[in-house]
């Protein structure tokens, strides 16, 4: 297996990334690192936790710290664009860690805070610009940003992007970037306009593609309680009772969902925040540092707010409510399952969720471990004879521990798991 010095990359930025405690590229690093090495363009297929944003960051450190050129104002020699905020953020932050033993300068752009300390930033000169569309389309259409430098462009996220209708801001800024150039697009999906956006943007692409159904879904113990909706407090804050839920990241639909749950938590005496699209920056930057450093237990999130988001050890993910888009389920899983650590994910499925969870078995090829022995167990939305219609589900290929036909879910060993329960065996409800 190839180790991070074999990579050939410049001894600084080695040096910081085996400071980092990285020893070993994961598998898309492995695949991905080398081509962009060679300067080739690439289609990088993975999702975060992955280890994504190094496979990108180290090429455009090293392509940028070997040419020891000076940062000129105004003119980023990078660009990277991510769809988010908070990914934009953490993007910046990594590239900020690994190059921390070059001389290259990053700045990071994005909307909802004062562009001020942004233009200045740019004024003084930077190697990498991280942004968000919005904010960058702005600040080159007031004048205080040029793409004509631009060498390496990355475009991360590319199908959060597109789902979140920034499809024509890609398209106005990739038409100032200059033809030749290195092009890098990352994305944990493919669709239809993904592939098409990918055709127009990349020259000879190398492809590096990592199956999340072998990196992150099979590395969480996921389980799922058939319970009604108007048990799904009760059930969250008893689950929050047990403290070996030490870091829990708890997903809602809409936003009023995620205040809700966090209110009620709060009001049982759990400390918790919530994030989403319709919270200030800094509220929500001061959430996920509190989230981060151990100050509060829970958070909860929409799918949007937490997308990208970086957070190491979260014990358990929650879906309160299941998500209608099964890639939904994935990305929120993965945050529980960073860089090969395993997890755990559970998600409280109503009546009405019934069909999203079929269709997410479908997508994640395999059967979501149901806990039957709780009390609020709903034997009806387990049975639900709409479902039992639609058939069984797929099993994932390689699964040696096969169910028979009309065996369901959960029935199998791992049903009385201990690591659900937590250390002290299965909890009940008072
Ligand atoms: P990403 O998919 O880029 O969001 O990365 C997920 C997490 O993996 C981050 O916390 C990184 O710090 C960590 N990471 C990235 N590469 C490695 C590696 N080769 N070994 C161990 N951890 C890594």
């Amino acid at each position: 297996m190839t180790d991070f010095t074999d990579l050939n990359l410049a001894q600084p930025i080695l040096r910081a990334v085996l400071a980092e405690g990285y020893t070993t590229p994961t598998p898309i690093q492995a695949r991905a690192i080398p081509p962009l090495l060679e300067g080739r363009d690439l289609l990088g297929i993975a999702q975060t936790g992955t280890g994504k944003t190094a496979a990108f960051a180290l090429p455009l450190l090293h392509r940028l710290a070997k040419k020891a050129g000076p940062a000129y104002r105004y003119k980023p020699q990078a660009l990277i664009l991510a769809p988010t905020r908070e990914l934009a953020g953490q993007i910046g932050d990594s590239l900020r860690t690994y190059g921390r033993h070059t001389q290259l300068r990053t700045a990071v752009v994005f909307g909802g805070i004062s562009s001020r300390p942004q233009i200045k930033a740019l004024a003084n000169g930077v190697h990498v610009l991280v942004a968000t569309p919005g904010r960058l389309l702005d600040l080159m259409n007031r004048g205080h940003l040029r793409l004509s430098a631009v060498e390496v462009f990355i475009l991360d996220e590319a199908d959060r992007m597109l789902d979140m209708g920034f499809s024509r801001d890609v398209k106005k800024i990739t038409a100032e970037l200059p033809d030749q150039r290195q092009t890098v697009l990352f994305s944990a999906t493919m669709p239809k306009s993904v592939q098409g956006l990918a055709d127009g943007l990349l020259t000879r692409p190398a492809r590096a593609e990592v199956n999340p159904s072998s990196t992150t879904v099979e590395k969480v113990e996921q389980r799922v309680l058939f319970v009604p909706k108007d048990k799904k407090r009760a059930l969250i804050t008893e689950m929050l009772g047990d403290r070996s839920y030490s870091r829990v990241l708890i997903f809602t639909r809409t936003k009023h969902g995620a205040d809700r749950v966090a209110k009620f938590l709060a009001q049982s005496g759990i400390r918790s925040d919530a994030i989403h699209g319709n919270k200030a920056q800094n509220a929500r930057q001061r959430a996920l540092r509190s989230f981060r450093n151990g100050h509060i237990r829970a958070l909860v999130a929409t799918d949007i707010a937490a997308r990208g988001i970086d957070v190491e050890g979260v014990t358990h993910v929650i879906n309160f409510e299941l998500p209608d888009d099964p890639e939904s389920y994935v990305h929120r899983i993965g945050r529980t399952a960073r860089a090969g650590a395993g997890g755990i994910a559970i998600s409280f499925c109503d009546h009405g969720e019934r069909g999203n969870l079929h269709d997410i078995e479908r997508t994640i090829r395999q059967s979501v471990t149901v806990i039957e022995d709780h009390p609020y167990h709903s034997p009806e939305i387990a049975n639900d004879p709409e479902i039992a219609r639609r058939g069984p589900q797929r099993r994932p290929q390689g699964q040696r521990h096969g169910r028979g036909h009309g065996q369901r879910a959960g029935q199998g060993r791992r049903r009385n798991n201990p690591r659900w329960h937590g250390r002290g065996g299965p909890r009940r409800a008072a």
